[in-house]
């Protein structure tokens, strides 16, 4: 009998996509059943030449059209679009989906598999900032476990282990700050997409290395910690430590502090994700205590990281504000890395598209995406206006 654990990936191209693949590489006991990407077509090809899956999909009937000429002497069915992550997710052979596309475009297809029984691997918070209210009650009712990819959630996960929820007195939350960090706000004005691009510790896709200068990514994960382990806002800390060797803690009611350390490399997560709750064997850098020359911690600047503070307003706010925040903010990164936007623009259309919403409480799938449109059109009339 095949007793390898089968699992599907949404963005296998990208930067989470990548290293889960490296993941199973290193492993050998796990079988790719499907793979999604967007639009790179070559990279998925050889993905499929290596791991064989069943199914995969392109976003563009396009580019489903050439992966299906180039990869004809295989036995993979190529799909496209919405359709096509939606068969992925609720496939019968899969047995974890891991949601590492990018985008609240995430949000349909997380909710599919849950219904179809998946356990979940999460990076995609977006996801879960914008439906944080349906997903995690769903995969409750489903029975179903969300795992996080986070970096800081599978650390807080990991430090979480065996203790009781109702333990916890607060989350400490890490952040490395960015590459402006200790830059005053007049600095920030001139700042290109090159140097926003420019991460200190960890190499990831665009969209999120952006939202990490911005702090917005600290913002979205305060929102995804929320709702994974279901704690309140203010009982979740923002601390800026610039060596991200603490991945972040849960303080207890004892006073008690655990904390996940390691060096940074997101491979740590998703393995633990895949084999939960099992720990495996993993290579690479290990921490030396003696050779870590600091470890600090400081505050963070919300007068000059706004995207934090407005991150803190939508989720006090609720409803479809955060769908908002995050929809305001994917689009607004997406000009900004055309060249079409300056830096501090990004959180301008952020405020601007919040301040204009008027809430919803307890949104739908439907309202979620209506709102998502609402401020995408906000940003493209404010443009062009
Ligand atoms: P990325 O841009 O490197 O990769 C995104 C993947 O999604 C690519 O494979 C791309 O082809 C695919 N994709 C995008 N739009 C698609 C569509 N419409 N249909 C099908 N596939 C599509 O992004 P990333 O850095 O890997 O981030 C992925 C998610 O993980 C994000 O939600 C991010 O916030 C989260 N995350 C990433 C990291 C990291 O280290 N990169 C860490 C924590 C969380
Ligand atoms: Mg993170």
């Amino acid at each position: 009998m095949d007793t390898k654990k089968k699992i599907a990936i949404l963005g296998s191209t990208g930067s989470i996509g990548t290293q889960t693949l490296e993941v199973v590489r290193a492993n050998g006991d796990l079988d790719v059943v499907a793979l999604a990407a967007g639009s790179n077509v070559e990279l998925m090809e050889q993905q499929i030449r290596e791991f064989r899956p069943s199914l995969a999909a392109m976003w563009s009937e396009e580019a489903a059209e050439d992966l299906k000429v180039r990869v004809a002497d295989l036995a993979v069915k190529v799909v496209w679009g919405m359709d096509g992550l939606l068969e992925i997710a609720t496939m019968k052979e899969s047995e974890v989906l891991v949601t590492a596309i990018v985008g609240m475009i995430g949000i349909r297809p997380t909710i599919a598999a849950i219904e179809a029984g998946k356990d979940i691997a999460l990076a995609n918070k977006e996801t879960l900032v914008c439906a944080g209210h349906i997903i995690m009650p769903l995969a409750a009712k489903c029975g179903v476990s969300i795992l996080p990819v986070d970096s800081e959630h599978s650390a807080i996960f990991q430090s979480l282990n065996g203790e009781p929820k109702d333990k916890i007195e607060k989350i400490l939350l890490t952040a490395s700050g960015g590459p402006f960090r200790g830059k005053a706000r007049a600095e920030l004005a001139g700042m290109r997409v090159e140097d926003a691009l420019k991460h200190p510790n960890w190499s990831m896709g665009r969209k999120i290395t952006i939202d990490s200068s911005t702090l917005v990514n600290k913002g979205l994960e305060v929102m995804e910690a929320k709702w994974l382990f279901d704690v309140d806002l203010d009982r979740i800390q923002v601390v800026v430590h610039p060596q991200s060797i603490i991945h972040s803690a849960v303080q207890y009611v004892d006073g008690a502090i655990i904390a996940q350390l390691g060096t940074p490399d997101m491979k740590l997560p998703i393995q633990y994700a895949l084999y939960y709750p099992d720990r495996r064997p993993m290579g690479g850098k290990r921490v030396d205590f003696f050779e870590l020359a600091q470890i600090t911690f400081e505050k963070p600047d919300t007068d000059t990281f706004v995207g934090l503070k407005l991150a803190y307003r939508a989720a006090t706010a609720g409803g479809s504000m955060p769908t908002v925040f995050n929809a305001a903010n994917e689009k607004a990164v997406g000009l900004f890395l055309n060249r079409e936007i300056s830096y501090l623009q990004i959180t301008e259309l952020i405020e601007a598209c919040m301040d204009a919403h008027k809430n919803i409480s307890d949104p739908s799938v439907d309202e979620i995406l209506a709102a998502e449109q609402e401020a995408y059109e906000a940003i493209q009339n404010r443009k062009h206006g």
